[in-house]
């Protein structure tokens, strides 16, 4: 008695929590509780479940097959009706077209015994594909009143298509494992794929006419020999799975996903136009299943699940409004596995960021016709004549009568020289609005100029004057995540709870000089700006996915919107200062809360080689959609607080390979770099460098302010051994450093 209430405790409390980000999933419901519960597959009514459970702790110690149905308020474990017959171990159930039939794996008939799980040797996950299982057909009372096979060797995975027709099935009959289809009385059979590997796991799309399944390819000698071994002691390793769609007589084979690692579990979207499916593609660490959709001709991916490590077995009622899935999530214990069900509400199209545009805003910004952007030049024109067509594209308004914001300042052409003004040079912002009648505004920016032909002096490339830095990743990659999200936020069906403003500065690699002057006025323009987000570098997410996310500290609310919006996969890296190498300093220092995305710095940082095809479009895809679920959370908040942090420029950049140990100075003294604290025991400390003194030279770096000593950093390795130059009470003084 105590336990079935703690079963309604627990159906209380977890149908209250909500994950914002599954925006596809709305009153999630926990069905199973504990155990292993599985494969949960709609009837045609949509009204009961059929699926697989194994629970140790209610005597069910061998995988077999219930029936559960979903039209009660309440379920608990008495809720389950047991349709297999007890003995052995089965897999794979279905409903038949008339609802009053379940069709299942077995081997109940070869032994009673549950059969033993497969030991692998070398500690690798194995699935076995046991010989014993064949395919029934029982009514809903448990009796058998059919068997669909009994060829030798592995049947099983049977589903039914939507118009009763057909029955689709894996079986090692032809000698591997193949997706064949029967009638539905059993007669008729015929094989459907032909592909050396493991083609299983399939059902039928909405029309009866296609099939989505996944499929392990192997192509090297080496693969090969592993499976066929693998194979013959009735094992599969189901570690490198992609999706594939055929028509039912096994033409128009098709390969959707190119992902990597494990896809599948894959179930057609009720328009037949989008595959939804588990994968681990994502993982860099461990065990991650998320459940993710993707248009049946591969472009589109989508994260749909983003709690706990285990989603899989998706599946739609055969209305479409519900859906069903397996999942860790809402664990009483650990290793159980649970069936869930939720409300499928379909989200915005608009709202998806696209690969095709990015790569055409990044293709053209970084072509060689634009000459690398520099401030002042021509093709600093181009740049901005291309942004501000696309701004009224989309319907935005002009920032301040114009979508032009013009600056003056002087540029050091030689940063040797400390004594001249410089010359005089002139920028554009480009900036756009989308008013949608909000209390509040966000803006959303990015720098759009470079290096142009280094004319600057600011290429880390020795004697690279006259060659074109293309600057795709800083930052065309930034200026295309603000154009898709410009886009996104303007073309949806949903009037966010904020306004935009979508800000493209120039004049940030002479010294963040756009959106110092963006900044300077903003408030009297727009005093409700709430948040500023700057994406500078987005282009180059590493193996590891390593994102490093600026000025976490700059607003409470922060953090916690930073961690439960993460995509999958994600090695977040949380920098809490307000302060950092581009653009969001400026506002940040007007006292507006900022984030700051940047997957880091690499050899081509500053160079004529920081190219379009080095881009990681994956990542940029998934950061610009983070960006959104991010801004959207940002402008659901009660209050958006501002925080002052401390200065900790080290910590900014953390992929420098070395450290000096000081708090710099971000102000430009025109003179050097302004040391204003020294940590203890680091290089800066142990050489003799003190608070207050001036940095002018590290090793041949001429260092002007916190800058160029950030870019003198990123030349510098580890065990380095390197002459300061600085001016102590006005005397110059050179130290050695080891870095
Ligand atoms: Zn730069």
């Amino acid at each position: 008695m105590q336990l079935k209430n703690l079963f309604s405790l627990t159906i209380f409390i977890t149908t209250s929590i909500v994950f914002g980000q599954e925006k596809n999933l709305r009153n999630i419901k926990k069905l199973t509780f504990g155990g292993d519960n599985a494969e949960a597959y709609f009837s045609p009514d949509s009204k009961s479940l059929t699926l697989q459970v194994t629970n140790n702790d209610k005597g069910i110690p061998c995988d077999q097959i219930y029936t559960l149905d979903v039209t009660k308020p309440d379920v608990d474990f008495n809720s389950l009706k047991l349709i297999s017959t007890g003995k052995g171990r089965t897999t794979c159930s279905y409903f038949m077209p008339d609802g009053k039939h379940i069709l299942y794996a077995s081997t109940h008939e070869a032994s009673h015994v549950c059969p033993t799980p497969p030991k692998s040797p070398d500690g690798k996950y194995l699935w076995a594909v046991y010989p014993e299982f064949d395919i029934y057909i029982a009514g809903l009372d448990g009796k058998i009143t059919k068997q669909l096979t009994n060829s030798p060797g592995y049947d099983a995975e049977a589903v039914v298509s939507p118009d009763g027709k057909k029955i689709a099935f894996t079986s090692i009959r032809s000698g591997d494992l193949e997706l064949w289809t029967m009638d539905i009385d059993g007669s008729n059979l015929k094989q459907v794929t032909f592909g050396l590997g493991y083609d299983g796991g399939c059902f039928f799309s909405h029309d009866s006419k296609k099939l989505v399944f996944r499929a392990s390819r192997p192509t090297t000698e080496k693969d090969i020999k592993e499976y066929k071994d693998l194979l013959a002691q009735n094992l599969v390793a189901p570690t490198n799975m992609e999706l594939f769609t055929c028509n039912i007589d096994g033409s128009d084979l098709k390969q959707v996903t190119n992902l990597g690692k494990a896809n599948w579990a894959p179930y057609f979207h009720p328009s037949d136009k989008k595959i939804i499916f588990a994968s681990n593609h994502h993982a860099t660490r461990g065990y991650d299943f998320q459940l993710y959709m993707i248009n049946t001709d591969g472009t589109g991916l989508k994260q749909i699940t983003y709690e706990s490590e285990f989603n899989a077995f998706p599946m739609f009622s055969p209305d479409g409004k519900k859906l069903v899935f397996s999942s860790n999530r809402q664990q009483d214990k650990a290793r159980e596995t649970n069936v869930f069900i939720a409300d499928w509400v379909e989200t915005d199209e608009a709202e998806n960021a696209n690969v095709a545009n990015l790569k055409k805003h990044i293709t053209y910004l970084a072509s060689d016709e634009l000459k690398g952007r520099l401030t002042g030049s021509s093709e600093e024109k181009l740049a901005g004549n291309y942004i501000e067509k696309e701004f009224k594209k989309l319907g935005l308004k002009p920032y301040n009568k114009s979508f032009k914001q013009e600056f003056n300042y002087n540029v050091r052409l030689n940063p040797h020289d400390t004594i001249s003004k410089g010359k005089a040079n002139k920028g554009t912002n480009i900036i756009g609005y989308l008013d949608n009648g909000a209390k509040r505004t966000i803006v959303i920016g990015a720098h759009y100029d470079h290096l142009g032909l280094n004319e600057h002096n600011h290429s880390t490339k020795m004697n690279s004057e006259g060659e074109i830095h293309n600057g795709a990743d800083d930052n065309a990659s930034g200026v295309a995540g603000v154009l898709e999200l410009a886009r996104m936020l303007s073309k949806n069906k949903t009037k966010e709870n904020a306004n935009y403003i979508f800000a493209l500065f120039s004049g940030e690699e002479d010294g963040l000089i756009g959106s110092k002057q963006m900044a300077s006025t903003l408030k009297n323009l727009y005093p409700n700006v709430e948040t500023m987000i700057n994406m500078d570098m987005i282009g180059r997410l590493d193996d590891k996915k390593s994102l490093v996310i600026g000025g976490t500290g700059t607003s409470p609310s922060f953090p916690e919107i930073i961690e439960k919006n993460k995509p999958a996969g994600f090695n977040i890296t949380q920098e809490t200062g307000g302060i950092g190498p581009s653009d969001h300093t400026s506002f940040y220092l007007k006292d507006i809360p900022v984030l700051f995305f940047f997957t880091g710095t690499h050899t081509d940082y500053h160079k004529p080689s920081d190219d379009e095809d080095k881009i990681n479009y994956y990542g940029v895809e998934n950061i610009v959609n983070y960006v959104f679920r991010t801004s959207n959370s940002i402008a659901d908040l009660k209050t958006i607080e501002f925080t002052k942090t401390k200065i900790n420029a080290e910590k900014i950049v953390p992929k420098y390979k070395v450290t000096l140990g000081i708090m710099p100075d971000y102000t430009d003294n025109g003179d050097g770099l302004h040391v204003d604290g020294v940590t203890e025991n680091r290089p800066a400390q142990l050489a003799g460098i003190q608070a207050g003194d001036v940095i002018t030279k590290i090793g041949d770096c001429n260092i002007k302010e916190v800058y160029t000593y950030m870019e003198c950093l990123a030349k510098l390795n580890s065990g380095d051994e390197k002459e300061v130059t600085l001016l102590r009470k006005g005397q110059v003084m050179v130290v050695k450093v080891k870095f």
